[in-house]
């Protein structure tokens, strides 16, 4: 299937230019000295686009929240130390001014997708916007999400399927897998898959990737620990730090080769 796409420039990464790209990096940035560790294995890996979020959507207020502004200055460090963009979440609209200094692409997770308020802030700036699709959103409210951004005048705009809620039990959520292939179709933007908050599963990821880059994804964002056991969030959907080594070997093999 050939659809044209608008390609996103991140740095100097491009999503969405022909060639599918690795995201990876640590749930939540918990310290300098991780997210260094990290960075480096993901450079070695070939990972293109560093992730860390520090602002985090938690389901319970009494679970760690996050490293807030802090966290965004120690992806700027990172970043510059290892020649890598990076991307975090914001979940209000006074969270972007420091993001838009300190982080190259901007995410808006899964519970925000609906806040149009956030949406149509995030569209007056010129930061490549990661859009995750609700848990509970139609593909059709996905992309008139990324309409509130194209509005205001942002259109450098990535989606990511993440799963959506289902009746399954076995996984967190459950991948759309046809969402990639109908999302770059219907709306002509890159289309990653982040099998991790899909799945909730370390043990899915690699099939899901494989799944997500078949279908046609330009990217795919892995979530990694040092220790995933000992992870403040999401431990147990993290690859450890050789587990993202052997994972995107193998990804970056199907990417150049096919399948
Ligand atoms: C995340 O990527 O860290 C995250 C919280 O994902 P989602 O919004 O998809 O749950
Ligand atoms: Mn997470």
């Amino acid at each position: 299937m050939r659809v044209d796409i608008r390609s996103v420039k991140v740095g100097n990464v491009h999503i969405g230019g022909g060639t599918s790209i690795i995201i990876a990096g640590p749930c939540s940035v918990e310290n300098i000295e991780m997210l260094r560790e990290i960075a480096a294995a993901a450079v070695k890996a070939g990972v293109s686009i560093l992730r860390g979020g520090s602002f985090k959507p938690r389901t319970s207020p009494y679970s760690f929240q996050g490293l807030g502004v802090e966290g965004f200055k120690i992806l700027n460090q990172v970043s510059r130390e290892f020649n890598i963009p990076v991307v975090s979440e914001v979940m209000a609209i006074d969270q972007i001014e420091p993001a838009v200094k300190f982080i190259d692409m901007i995410q808006v997770g899964s519970r925000n997708m609906h806040n149009f308020s956030l949406l149509a802030a995030l569209g007056r700036t010129d930061k490549p916007i990661l859009l995750k699709r609700g848990f509970m959103a139609t593909i059709e409210e996905w992309l008139m999400a990324a309409e509130y951004l194209v509005k205001e005048g942002n259109d450098r705009i990535v989606l990511c399927e993440r799963g959506i809620r289902t009746f399954e039990p076995w996984t967190r959520n459950t991948l759309d897998i046809s969402a990639v292939p109908l999302a770059r179709m219907l709306g002509g933007y890159p289309v990653i898959v982040d099998p991790c908050h899909a799945s909730g599963r370390r043990d899915l990821l690699e099939p899901l990737s494989y799944a997500g880059l078949a279908a046609g994804a330009d990217g795919i964002m892995l979530e990694v620990h040092p220790d995933p056991d000992k992870a403040l969030s999401d431990g147990g959907q993290s690859l450890s730090i050789p587990g993202l080594i052997e994972l995107a070997g193998k990804l970056h093999k199907r990417i150049t080769e096919g399948f």
